[in-house]
C-alpha cells in the first residue's frame, strides 16, 4: 500500500517535472542548472560541460580513477562480481553538489541533466547495452520518508533516447542498513550483506545496476551478487560518479 502510494507520487512528480520542462522551455530561455546562465536545448552550459571531472581513466573493472586503462591491481588480486564497472564522472565539484541536490532536495531536472549525459558517455563507451537497466533499490521505509528513489529517476533519463528497459521493481532491499557515509570498505560489505533480494526475471539477461555515486561499491557488488544467483548471465555496475 505504501508502496503503491509513493509510486503514484513518483507518477505525479514526473508528470509535473515533464509539465514545469515543457512550460519552462516555451515561456523562459532555459537556464544551466550548475550556473544558471542561458543555454539551449540540455539545461547545462557549454562553460559547465567542458569543467566536468571525467572519470577517464579508470579501472574498468571497479572504475576506480587511476592513470592507465588497465586492470588495477586490488581486482587482479580480488575480482568483483560485476564484469564491468562504469562511472562516467568522479565525485568532485560540480558533479558532488548537483548529486546531492537531486539524492535529498528532489532536484529532478538534475536527473534529467546527468541521463542525457551518461547517454552520450554510453555511445562513446562502444560496448554491448544491457538488456535491462536495474536501479539500486532503497529500503521501502527510506523510499517512504524521501518520497522518491533518486537511481530510477536517473534510470528513466539515462534510458529514454535508446529505450532501453527499467525494471525498478526486479530488486528489493529487503534488510534496513544503516548510512554508509564514513564507513570503510570492510563495514561497507558487513553493512550490505544479504540485503538484496532479485527477482528471477533477469534469469539469462545481461543486467546493468545503476547507483548515483559508487565508493567502495561494496553495494553495487552485494546486488549483482544477488542478480546473478538469480539467473542473470552478465552484471555490470554503473554510477553517474565515482568516489576516489
Ligand atoms: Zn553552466
Ligand atoms: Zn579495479
Amino acid at each position: 500500500m505504501v508502496l503503491e502510494q509513493t509510486g503514484t507520487c513518483q507518477l505525479k512528480m514526473h508528470f509535473m517535472v515533464d509539465i514545469w520542462r515543457a512550460v519552462a522551455t516555451e515561456l523562459a530561455p532555459l537556464r544551466c542548472q550548475f550556473c544558471d546562465a542561458p543555454c539551449a536545448g540540455l539545461p547545462l552550459c557549454a562553460a559547465c560541460r567542458a569543467t566536468l571531472p571525467w572519470n577517464d581513466p579508470a579501472c574498468p573493472r571497479c572504475a576506480q580513477p587511476q592513470h592507465h586503462d588497465g586492470v588495477c591491481a586490488d581486482c587482479l588480486a580480488h575480482p568483483p562480481p560485476f564484469a564491468a564497472a562504469w562511472a562516467p564522472l568522479r565525485l568532485a565539484t560540480p558533479t558532488q553538489q548537483q548529486i546531492h541536490a537531486l539524492k535529498y532536495r528532489a532536484a529532478f531536472l538534475h536527473a534529467h541533466v546527468f541521463g542525457e549525459l551518461l547517454a552520450d558517455a554510453l555511445h562513446a563507451r562502444g560496448r554491448p547495452l544491457p538488456d535491462v537497466i536495474i536501479p539500486v533499490p532503497l529500503h521501502p521505509l527510506r523510499l517512504w520518508r524521501r518520497g522518491y528513489n533518486q537511481s530510477v529517476e536517473l534510470a528513466r533519463a539515462l534510458a529514454r533516447r535508446d529505450g532501453l528497459r527499467v525494471e525498478p521493481r526486479w530488486a528489493e532491499r529487503r534488510r534496513a542498513t544503516r548510512d554508509q557515509i564514513g564507513m570503510h570498505a570492510v563495514e561497507r560489505r558487513r553493512n550490505v550483506r544479504g540485503a538484496f533480494v532479485v527477482d528471477a526475471g533477469v534469469r539469462d539477461l545481461r543486467v546493468a545496476l545503476l547507483d548515483d555515486v559508487m565508493t567502495t561499491g561494496a553495494t553495487l557488488a552485494e546486488l549483482a551478487r544477488a542478480c546473478l544467483r538469480a539467473g542473470a548471465c552478465q552484471v555490470e555496475a554503473w554510477a553517474i560518479a565515482r568516489a576516489p
